[in-house]
């Protein structure tokens, strides 16, 4: 369990990676933003989160563990209770939050990006525009 927690994923590397290629220019774990988003362009308010399967209860990967399951099972709760938090906090005061679960990065890496990247860039628009 320990390799998940470590606060910065290879995926996290990987968007990370993609996303500096592609010219973007952000910061990671930032901790002055709430929830310290793993990704974020303060300059047009995007804050990115990706989230683990595990860690963040996805209901299509959702794995009950074999062992402790209560106190997996309350962690994971509490994470879910935690990300609907920060998604309000975020939405309330006018950032654009993004949430990626790691499956659709593991099923489809180009498309997930190619997404993430067109929504930025309509945010950049926006903000070229007032
Ligand atoms: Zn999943």
């Amino acid at each position: 369990m320990k390799a998940v927690k470590s606060k910065r994923t290879k995926l996290e590397d990987k968007v990370s990676k993609e996303l500096w290629r592609r010219g973007y220019r952000f910061r990671r774990n930032e901790k002055s933003l709430y929830g310290k988003p793993d990704i974020s362009i303060k300059k047009y308010q995007v804050a990115i989160f990706i989230d683990s399967c595990f860690w963040h209860g996805c209901e299509l990967h959702a794995r009950t563990p074999k062992s402790n399951v209560d106190y997996w099972l309350k962690k994971i709760q509490r994470n879910i209770e935690r990300d609907v938090e920060v998604t309000k906090y975020y939405r309330n005061n006018g950032w654009h939050i993004f949430r990626i679960w790691e499956h659709q990065l593991n099923d489809n890496f180009g498309y997930t990006i190619e997404l993430l990247v067109k929504q930025i860039e309509e945010i950049k628009k926006l903000n070229c525009s007032t």
